[in-house]
């Protein structure tokens, strides 16, 4: 079924749609959604008091688990493999044939689980590597000499997918200006300087003065600030201007550089070299740069024009080898191993460079207090880390869709110049806060929503009614379409329909319409979905407690199954199969005493075995249900089978649905690499020998295309798969991931997982993962007004064509991002439309349409584009780009491709929109001023430069997280929030400002939290006061400090009480539960804690902040040159 149905048109409608009747621009009359939470799933979100904890399982989960040896209780079944289809009332007590562990996966009791608390990212986490091949691949990726930039390898260029599946397809479709512009690294940049704009407010200056000797600088110091500024010019209030950050900007002058060489080498205070070679261990901790503990000075006063950067002799007119910096950037080869170390290089002063932490407050300061109202076209919203209100007057929600920029160039080429990526982060079914209102649902009758007769977009606030309100002529295509009769009404004076604040089609960004039939599969409304439960119960599941803590959580969690609105019970049906070699489905029926079992062991050929009773209404089979849930732990316990299949498992899964004519999810609990001879068997092909090699990508392909193909059939079903990993060694994420990936369903993974350390994390999360709002079946378009057009999606999802997103299922945290290009010219005044059509079925089964519409501005004037964009949308989407790169390219390529086209950007912005200055200044638009630190960030994510103690597993997990986040997501996963515990003030509810991710930042005698989406860590200084220690931990000094903690105790005296509460706060605004981990200063779980550091140097060869800055002025320069 496709959004782009016809509607039917010229029936006869009477009477006003219940809805919203009464409807007043605050608030819709009667309906029941206003101020709550989503409010037609508001019975079972938010927080539910005494189920977070649920009391019963708390003391049989903690128990160990049963042992393989030991004796069945007396009277307790015992489990029996019956013949295929076979069906035994009750749990047979017959004596079983168990198998043996298999050779191939050997299960070695005692030496599988590590012993400390280890993020699911970082298992392992081994030395820094040292292989010297690999730094020197890194090194070859990553020269700085500014004769060496590496030419694109030949053939290395992007083509069209070999052999990956559709939805995850190659780095670029055809004709991509991403990365079309591949080979304007090796020579001039293709941009000709045709208008120098005077600078504007926006504009910031770097300056970087050309070093004035040709040595090795000796070194490094901290400039006084601004010896000589140009005085500012007007800002010249293009663009929305009212919200410039009032403090530390703007800064509306440029630096000049050319002052810069008289003070640049004399007298001032020697920073902290980051990149010495053999560096104490904490050389940042006393000293000069404890200042930087007090977070980040005002960068500037609102006068001055930018960042005054002190030159380092690692780029300009460097000749010959510099000592000690040749692999700085940033795959330096003597960190940590040279014997006597050269002099430090000079560097830049930390304090100088753009600081996120700055943006992050300044935009907090300046925007955070006004609601966000959505009327205007083309304004940029506040920044994803500002909390704030937003007010729907036409235009979607950011927290439904933010763009990479708000004021888009009318023409193809203006584009292509600046290489500035037109794309949108959509997140339709967002989750909204309290205070803001969810979409309204809206009812056009049976003929269906009013639709555009031509291009079928949907009625939006953009069209424009004519001829007295009898016909409409459409905003995205100008094709005038009759308004049917019963949609007719008048137009005031200013030709605005009169209903206009009575219907939200007319008057908000936002908004649902019931879909008729014809918008249903087969032309009949669907069933309400199904959830089913499949649960490996192979050895390694039932041993390590895994199995039966599953089924101790079902029995409460049934209880919280989505349900709609006011309906008292939720419409799903639930079903359960457990699963290794063969197949088990249960029957649950209500009026049987005991469940029964049915074993397929056939798994070559998968069927369901039974209909009536595999799929229930929990209330009515309750007492089967937890008869079930009871049994399934006793009947497994002493079961010795570790061989697992996985494809049979998902395919008795949607045969299921399908049988049961619904969409649903697959819950899949899975343990180990699916070696049992069935399809989809897979082999261990893990080789780490491969990482840097132009074999890399494989490592990230699926192994089969059988998974694909199996995903293709599941989304024709509506069968979405959530897949739960619980793995000891590898078990090939790249290729398990495939269906959930493509079929809109989310991945979890806990490796070595163990009831004391992780239930927490998983629990919380499969509590999030069930009971979130998701919608099923779902088809999204994109539809935008002449002149550009959605030509690319990344996201979890399958395509059968070019313009239709299907998503078995789709959830409340995901996101599709679209990137859209210029067909035609675009007008400044019209500007460009988006308006973004999901078709999906609810939880409760019924069919709707849930719009969301966006107006941009267009611009002649590269100045507007650069004004306006969105550095955090657009880090999100280049991250994405660059992880489906790696699929079809060579790690090295896409990063080296990710360094072009944000040089080219900067060059361009350079070249055309800042004021003329000397070559020496790097100037970055005040809106992309942390470009380059978030890119660095980036390329040394684990997914493009991985340390040694990443696994492959992580980084294939890694890929598909983010392909599938959110710009907050990607914005705290990519720079991690910091923030130091000390200065939390125990009464009040506001934080502290967080601090960058620098160890010079760091001080001995305080406390750190660090987030990143995934992890929490608490980082304790050696030197911290006693008292606080106590406070948090209970102990009585450092030494005592468990770093196996999980949870912090709960002690009753304000400080713990506080930092738990802030754990807490950011565990709730994250969509996965993040594992808390302490470390100590200087223990060894320290070195995992420094790899979120990122504005150092990284262990695995990534450049500092100031190095990587460094680089992208060389690159920048070399294009203007
Ligand atoms: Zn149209």
């Amino acid at each position: 079924m496709s959004v782009n149905q016809q509607a039917h048109t010229g029936l006869p409608y009477g009477q006003p749609q219940p809805g919203y009747q009464g409807y007043q621009q605050s608030s819709y009359g009667g309906q029941q959604m206003s101020g709550v939470h989503h409010s037609q799933y508001g019975a079972y979100n938010g927080p539910l008091p005494g189920y977070q904890q649920p009391a019963p399982s708390q003391g049989t989960l903690r128990a160990p688990p049963p042992t393989s040896g030991a004796p069945v209780p007396a009277g307790q079944p015992v489990y029996s493999q019956f013949g295929q289809g076979d069906v035994q009332n009750g749990i047979v007590t017959s004596a079983v044939q168990m198998q043996r562990p298999s050779a191939s996966q050997p299960f070695i009791p005692g030496t599988a689980p590590t012993p400390v608390s280890q993020p699911a990212t970082f298992q392992q986490y081994g030395p820094p590597p040292t292989s010297a091949q690999q730094l020197t691949n890194h090194m070859a990726g990553m020269q700085i000499g500014s004769s060496t930039l590496a030419p694109p390898p030949a053939g290395l260029g992007y083509g069209p997918p070999t052999s990956v599946p559709p939805a995850s397809g190659s780095f670029t479709a055809t004709g991509s200006g991403l990365y079309t512009s591949y080979s304007s690294s090796q020579g001039p940049p293709p941009v000709t300087m045709t208008h120098v704009l005077p600078p504007t407010s926006l504009s910031q200056g770097l300056s970087l003065a050309q070093p004035a000797f040709s040595g090795p600088p000796l070194s490094a110091q901290r400039l006084p600030q601004a010896p000589g500024f140009v005085p500012p010019p007007c800002s010249t209030g293009i663009g929305p201007s009212s919200y410039h950050p009032t403090t530390g900007a703007p800064r509306p002058s440029t630096m000049q550089g050319s002052q810069l060489p008289g003070h640049a080498l004399t007298g001032l205070p020697t920073s902290q070299p980051n990149h010495v070679s053999s560096p104490p261990p904490h050389p940042a901790i006393s000293g000069p740069a404890m200042t930087g503990l007090q977070g980040p000075p005002p960068p500037t006063h609102p006068s001055q024009s930018g960042y005054q950067m002190q030159q380092n002799g690692s780029f300009g007119q460097i000749r010959g080898p510099q000592p000690n910096y040749g692999g700085a950037y940033p795959g330096t080869s003597n960190y940590g191993s040279q014997p006597a170390p050269p002099p430090p290089p000079k560097r830049l002063d930390p304090d100088s460079i753009p600081s996120p932490i700055q943006v992050i407050e300044d935009d907090r300061n300046n925007r955070g207090s006004e609601p966000f109202i959505t009327g205007v076209r083309g304004q940029v919203p506040p920044l994803v880390t500002t909390n704030f209100l937003v007010k729907d007057q036409g235009n979607a929600n950011p927290r439904y869709i933010r763009c990479t920029s708000y004021n888009i160039p009318c023409t193809s080429d203006m584009a292509k110049q600046s290489q500035v990526p037109l794309a949108a982060v959509i997140k339709p079914l967002a989750a909204l806060p309290t205070d803001e209102a969810p979409p309204y649902l809206v009812d056009h009758g049976e003929p269906g929503p009013i639709r555009c007769n031509r291009c079928k977009a949907y009625m939006c606030p953009f069209m424009q009614f004519i001829e007295g309100g009898r016909r409409f002529q459409c905003c995205f295509c100008s094709c005038v379409t009759e308004v049917p009769p019963h949609y007719f009404q008048h137009l005031d004076h200013t030709g605005k329909r009169v209903d206009f604040y009575d219907r939200p089609e007319l008057s908000l960004g936002s908004y649902e319409f019931l879909a008729t039939v014809s918008y249903c599969k087969n032309n009949k409304f669907p069933n309400p979905p199904a959830f089913i439960f499949m649960i490996d119960v192979s050895y390694n599941a039932v041993k390590s407690g895994l199995v039966r803590l599953i089924c101790e959580e079902l029995k409460s969690l049934l209880d919280f199954l989505p349900r709609e609105g006011n309906m008292e019970e939720s419409a799903i049906r639930v079903g359960f199969v457990t699963y290794n070699k063969v197949l088990h489905f249960y029957n649950v029926k209500s009026s049987l005493a005991q469940p029964q079992m049915m074993v397929v062991s056939d798994v070559a050929d998968m069927f369901v075995p039974l209909l009536d009773g595999f799929l229930v209404n929990v209330n009515e089979s309750r007492t089967v249900i937890v008869s079930l849930l009871d049994q399934i732990p006793e009947m497994f316990a002493d079961t010795r089978e570790t061989e697992t299949v996985f494809a049979p498992v998902i395919q008795a899964g949607m045969e299921a649905l399908k049988a049961a004519e619904c969409a649903g999810k697959l819950f899949i609990f899975h343990t180990s690499l699916p070696i049992a001879e069935a399809p989809g068997k897979l082999k261990n092909r893990d080789d780490r020998k491969l990482i840097n090699t132009d074999k890399e990508k494989t490592l990230f392909q699926p192994q089969t295309s059988f998974y694909s193909n199996l995903a293709k059939d599941c989304v024709a079903q509506g069968c979405c798969v959530d897949l739960f990993l619980f793995p000891n060694q590898y078990l090939d994420v790249a290729t398990l991931g495939v269906v959930p990936y493509q079929t809109g369903g989310s991945i979890y993974k806990y490796a070595y997982f163990q009831l004391e350390t992780d239930q927490e994390r998983f629990l919380n999360d499969l509590r999030k993962d069930v009971q979130k709002e998701v919608g099923f079946d779902a088809v999204m378009r994109v539809r935008t007004s002449t002149g550009i057009r959605a030509t690319d999606f990344f996201g979890a999802f399958y395509m059968s064509n070019t313009t239709d997103v299907e998503l078995a299922g789709l959830d409340c945290d995901k996101t599709i991002t679209v990137e859209f290009r210029h067909d035609d010219k675009l007008s400044e005044d019209s500007g460009a439309l988006l308006q973004c059509a999901l078709l999906y079925t609810s939880c409760a089964g019924q069919r709707r349409l849930r719009i969301h519409n966006l107006s941009l501005n267009c611009c002649t004037q590269l100045a507007d584009l650069y004004r306006n964009c969105e550095t955090d949308t657009l880090i999100n989407c280049l991250a994405k780009f660059a992880y489906r790169g790696v699929l079809n390219n060579p790690v090295k390529t896409v990063r080296d491709t990710l360094i072009n086209q944000c040089a080219q950007i900067l060059a361009c912005y350079r070249k055309n929109c800042a004021s003329p200055s000397s070559a020496g200044q790097l100037i970055l638009p005040e809106c992309m001023k942390l470009l380059p630190v978030y890119l660095n960030c980036v390329l040394k994510s684990d997914v493009l430069q991985p340390g040694a103690e990443v696994t492959t597993d992580d980084r294939a997990y890694i890929r598909q997280l983010v392909s599938s986040m959110d710009v907050a997501e990607t914005n705290v996963f990519f720079y991690p929030r910091l923030l130091p515990l000390t200065k939390v003030d125990v009464d009040s509810d506001t934080l502290p400002a967080a601090i960058r991710n620098s160890e010079e930042r760091l001080s001995k005698g305080d406390l750190y939290l660090l987030e990143n989406g995934l992890n929490i860590f608490v980082w304790v200084g050696v030197n911290v006061q006693q008292g606080l220690i106590q406070n948090l931990f209970g102990v009585s000094s450092f030494n005592h400090i468990s770093s196996t903690l999980s949870t912090l105790p709960v002690l009753e005296n304000p400080f713990s009480k506080r930092v738990r509460s802030i754990i807490d706060m950011f565990q709730a605004q994250r969509s996965r539960y993040m594992k808390l981990i302490i470390v100590k200063q200087e223990d060894k779980l320290e070195m995992l804690f420094k790899h979120f550091l990122v504005e150092d140097k990284s262990m695995s060869g990534g450049a500092s902040y100031v190095d990587f800055l460094c680089h992208m002025h060389k690159e920048i320069r070399q294009l203007l040159s």
